[in-house]
């Protein structure tokens, strides 16, 4: 099937890619493996929710089955996109609200920008939402002189932190309750300074920091989980109720939604509401669960715009082996079972969508170029598929996209990977050089001690950094052979 093109907008778009400054994942990842602290914060906080998660998982007798239906409405509705993403204008725009399509990041937030100028207001208050940092939102309100303020205790804490998320579901993850309560005593200003770093505490000063900003906002803007196609139903789940407060005090309601997020019918988002809380915060239903459809007269925000989101996601569709990606619920399930994640954060994938999927997100949907290191940030161990809830396979996944990268790099200058292969191949085609390449490898008994290698000369001397190398033995398999049994030569 070839890429679904919506009113107008080209294929293959590009938007915000690899965050701007961040190192490649072989730097960031070194770097993040020497911060100790990271790693105790995160260790703790994923075994929780591991733990949290496996209990609530092993209660449904039928798991399995959801996972598979999860799979199914997804693979259904991506294969009919087009027609589910017309019916929700449809359904919007009956009911009130205004539809506007952006092919990138650009122009999302210029869409959002002029929406928000429109109001007169130059401050917002948002509901926790990736696609927004997808887009690089805040900092283009920023630019037109427009305050984003975020309302999620997580995200305010990257905020004030000057800081940037680092996972999906638990944007400060890789903070730990001291270092919350300094960014509050820095930047908030009103706090009390004798703030201590208990949870209650800590929540208290951000909910008295934040409602003055609930109670003067003009505008309210969203991501959203999902989007009902037969309705034009819009949803967030949160487990804070800053959301609510966002989607219903403000005068204009602004969603920024990836295309990939509509649903056809209410049914299919019962499955998902199963998945979905288990899967992320391991609870057995959502705290938070907003919807609202079109504008109601005298009843919650009087102005609604729904920007549907491209940059990337109709080139990712046109990829039959990797579109799947566009599956994910955002749960972050394969982040708190990943073994890479655990150890390095999510800073090291210099992207907004860390983990696993993030690993495969970034490159599909902002291609594989900018992102090269990011499909081989994996063990390839399988524990992510295990425990995405819509069966999504990153590790086939992953060597898809370490294929296409292998690809789109051939014709360039050869790796020594590359190098090293090609040589491999020419000594082994035939068996002459293969005895020859062996005689040869000999020489490296004169390296070793105690049959053992212990010191390589470069260019193989990363192999014996942090292990050694036995030695070449004496008398190859085929000298050995002839010797005793008299066979081939
Ligand atoms: S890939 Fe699966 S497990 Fe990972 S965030 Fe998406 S839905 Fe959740």
């Amino acid at each position: 099937m070839s890429a679904p093109v919506y009113l107008g907008m080209p294929t293959a778009p590009r938007g915000v890619g690899h965050l701007r400054g961040a190192d490649p994942f072989p730097v960031a990842a070194r770097r993040a493996l020497g911060d100790s602290q990271l790693r105790r914060n995160l260790g703790r906080a994923t075994a929780t929710i591991r733990a949290k998660r496996a209990a609530v998982v092993g209660e449904l007798p039928d798991w399995e089955e959801l996972r598979a239906a999860g799979s199914a409405i997804k693979a259904h509705t991506m294969a009919h996109l087009d027609r589910y993403l017309e019916q929700l204008e449809e359904q919007v725009t009956a009911r009130g609200g205004v539809v506007h399509w952006a092919r990138d990041a650009v122009e999302a937030n210029r869409i959002v920008t002029d929406l928000v100028r429109a109001t007169g207001a130059t401050e917002a208050v948002k509901v926790k939402s990736i696609v927004t940092d997808e887009i690089g939102l805040n900092e283009a309100l920023a630019a037109a002189g427009i305050r984003a303020r975020e309302t999620d205790l997580a995200e305010l804490i990257v905020q004030l932190g000057h800081d940037r998320p680092s996972h999906i579901l638990v944007p400060a993850i890789h903070r730990n309750r001291a270092e919350i309560r300094d960014i509050f005593l820095r930047e908030m200003g009103d706090v009390d300074p004798g703030l201590t770093d208990s949870p209650a505490a800590l929540t208290e000063a951000a909910r008295l920091h934040l409602r003055r900003a609930f109670l003067s906002a003009k505008v309210g803007i969203s991501g959203a989980n999902f989007a009902i196609a037969e309705t034009g139903t819009l949803c967030v789940v949160e487990s804070e109720g800053n959301g609510r407060m966002c989607l219903t005090l403000p005068d204009t309601l602004i969603t920024v939604m990836g295309i990939e997020k509509v649903l056809p019918s209410w049914a299919d988002l019962g499955v998902f509401m199963q998945l979905l809380p288990r899967s992320s915060t391991g609870e057995r239903m959502n705290p938070y669960t907003s919807m609202w459809t079109g504008v109601t007269p005298g009843d919650g925000p009087q102005r609604f715009h729904l920007v549907l989101l491209d940059n990337g996601r109709t080139a990712a569709l046109a990829d039959p082996a990797g579109r799947s990606a566009l599956h994910c619920i955002r749960c972050s399930a394969c982040l708190n079972v990943c073994p890479v994640y655990e150890r390095v954060g999510g800073h090291a994938y210099g992207s907004v969508y860390p983990g696993p999927i993030g690993a495969v997100l970034s490159p599909m949907l902002t291609g594989v170029a900018d992102n090269a290191s990011l499909p081989y940030a994996s063990s390839l161990c399988g524990a992510c598929y295990e425990a995405c809830p819509v069966k999504i396979d990153i590790p086939s996944l992953l060597v898809h996209l370490r294929a296409r990268h292998v690809e789109e790099d051939a014709g360039r200058l050869p790796s020594p990977e590359a190098v090293t292969m090609a040589a491999a191949s020419w000594v082994l085609a035939k068996p002459s050089r293969l005895a020859a390449g062996q005689r040869a490898g000999r020489l490296g008994r004169l390296l070793s001690r105690d049959g053992r290698i212990r010191r390589l000369p470069p260019p193989l001397a990363g192999w014996t950094v942090a292990r050694d190398a036995p030695a070449p033995a004496a008398q190859t398999f085929r000298e050995w052979w002839r010797a005793r049994e008299g066979g081939p030569r």
